[in-house]
């Protein structure tokens, strides 16, 4: 997921799952340690650690199947650490469980939000809290909508703020077929834009919707 203040290398779309793994495994050996943070791999690893975790699923697969062990950073911002919970939430479809920190769509363990938040309950409290603060990428209301350069501007991937609404809109559930993955843990949920940004649609509340992978390839094949 890319952030805004954020130094992103060029994406190595290219880029095997074995060069990957290769990389992983020569910078642990580098930094002759067990596991590789992002946050070490972003300094030596040869591909943007953004491409690694789209090539997986998630960091910590990655890392498994380098046959590394969990990362356990401890200068994790709270953005990130909230794009997690985001993440689960949206995976599961409903609110995270402190133990779904332990399975694999997790980029975190437990131990970075004990140490940020101590409780479980606090760092649910505080994703929400953050989650429903003011959103500096929402479009100036008094921007005409047309001007381009203002569209350019919001861009095209809602932040997180963003997707949180349509998905809490929504009842993380598909606004077409009524697929959601709490019933179905195969159902994989997408932010859709309804009129295509390609076709000037642009990235706010009401032109977003919440769609199963399904609904959403489909839509994109018509
Ligand atoms: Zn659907």
């Amino acid at each position: 997921m890319i952030k805004e203040f954020e130094f992103i290398r060029p994406l190595n779309a290219q880029v095997s799952e074995e060069e990957i793994i290769l990389d992983l495994k020569s910078v642990a050996k580098q930094l002759a340690k067990e596991s590789v943070t992002q946050l070490a791999y972003s300094k030596l690893g040869k591909y943007d650690y953004t491409t690694v975790s789209r090539k997986f699923g998630t960091w910590n697969k990655a890392l498994k199947i380098a046959n590394l062990s969990f990362s356990n950073e401890s200068n994790i911002s709270d953005e990130r650490l909230y794009e997690n919970i985001l993440k689960i939430w949206q995976h599961f479809g409903r609110q995270p469980r402190r133990r779904d920190l332990t399975s694999e769509i997790s980029e975190f363990s437990q131990s970075p939000y004990n140490r940020r938040f101590m409780t479980w309950t606090n760092t649910l409290q505080s994703f929400v809290d953050y989650a429903n603060g003011e959103d500096l990428k929402m479009p100036n209301p008094n921007a005409n909508a047309n001007d381009i350069n203002n569209k350019l501007k919001i861009g095209r991937d809602p932040s997180l703020r963003l997707r949180y609404r349509v998905l809490q809109r929504d009842y993380f559930t598909c606004k077409q077929c009524g697929a959601s993955p709490s019933k179905n843990p195969n159902v994989v949920l997408h932010i859709d834009h309804i009129i295509p940004w390609s076709k000037n649609g642009e990235t706010v509340l009401e032109n977003l919707q919440t769609l199963c992978s399904d609904c959403n390839l489909g839509k994109s094949n018509l």
